[in-house]
Order: C-alpha cells, then structure tokens, then sequence
C-alpha cells in the first residue's frame, strides 16, 4: 500500500511500526496475504491519537485497503467475500 517506509499518517521514519489494516484474528492473516499493511510511528499507531483508537484514521484506512485490494485483485475476487465487509458502503 506504500512505496517510501514511512508514517502513512505524518511520514516520519523514525520508530515505524507495521499496522494490518484489516485487524482482528482471521481478517490480520488475510490482510498480511493481500498485502494490506502500512507502516506507523508508535503515535499514529497505538498512542492516543493512533489508528487503534481513532475511528475516522481506522475508517479512512479502510477504505484505501479495499481500493488498492479492488485495483490488484478486483476482477478475480470481491473484497467482501474476503474480508466479509465492504467499507465503501460506511
Ligand atoms: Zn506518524
Ligand atoms: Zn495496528
């Protein structure tokens, strides 16, 4: 989902941690298969304003995951068979 190691969020370098897009126990496998990942300074992934606790961050990721999902796998597979949601629709 990125090409440069870096916030996704603020893009510092510093300190990154990789975040699954798609969390949860069977939806983080599937989302390190497919590839949705991003990488995250500690703040904007577990700090009070990071993705875990930030809806309108989490809701906003989502969205790009099922975009760049759709674009490489789109005419073979739906994203909402796969992950069992479509965040388009939120
Ligand atoms: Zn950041
Ligand atoms: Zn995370």
């Amino acid at each position: 989902m990125q090409t440069e190691k870096e916030c996704y969020v603020c893009g510092s370098t510093y300190g990154l941690e990789e975040h699954h897009v798609i969390y949860g126990t069977a939806n983080r496998k599937l989302s390190e298969k497919y590839g949705l990942k991003v990488w995250l300074c500690h703040a904007h992934h577990t700090g009070s304003a990071g993705v875990h606790f930030n809806r309108d961050l989490d809701m906003q990721l989502k969205k790009y995951a099922q975009e760049c999902f759709e674009l490489k796998y789109g005419a073979n597979m739906s994203f909402r068979e796969v992950f069992g949601k479509n965040y388009k629709e939120e």
